[in-house]
């Protein structure tokens, strides 16, 4: 999409630091950390968020987990664990409307998600 910083990080239209990549998915540090490892799993595919989730591309999940479990292997937080996170629409404080999931590790988070 013409417009989504996200799709423009796929291109490699806008720098990043990628942490993994294949072909339908990329992972690259978030600018503003909110942890040590803090990395966005992205499918290359513009999907807006979760809600646009169906069986003709629920298959990006499986992908998106893949690459979320080598990226956690990679930062060295597979053992001691990590959070994934997806937030979906405004109220759940979604900015950027491409669809991601934050990997977020390397420190003791808070028990509550909220
Ligand atoms: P969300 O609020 O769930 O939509 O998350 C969007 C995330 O994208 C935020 O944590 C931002 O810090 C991050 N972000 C925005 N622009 C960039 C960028 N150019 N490179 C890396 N992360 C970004």
């Amino acid at each position: 999409m013409d417009n989504c910083i996200f799709c423009k990080i796929a291109k490699k239209e806008i720098p990043s630091t990628v942490e993994y990549e294949d072909d339908k998915v990329i992972a690259f540090r978030d600018i503003e950390p909110a942890a040590p490892v803090h990395v966005l799993i992205v499918p290359k595919v513009h999907i807006k968020n979760i809600k646009e989730i169906n069986g003709d591309n629920a298959d990006l999940l499986k992908d998106i987990h893949n690459a979320a479990n080598k990226v956690a292997e990679k930062l060295g937080v597979a053992e001691s664990g990590y959070r994934l996170i997806t937030n979906c629409g405004e109220d759940a404080g979604q900015t950027v409307f491409h669809l991601h999931y934050h990997l977020v590790g390397g420190r003791k988070l808070s028990p509550r998600i909220l």
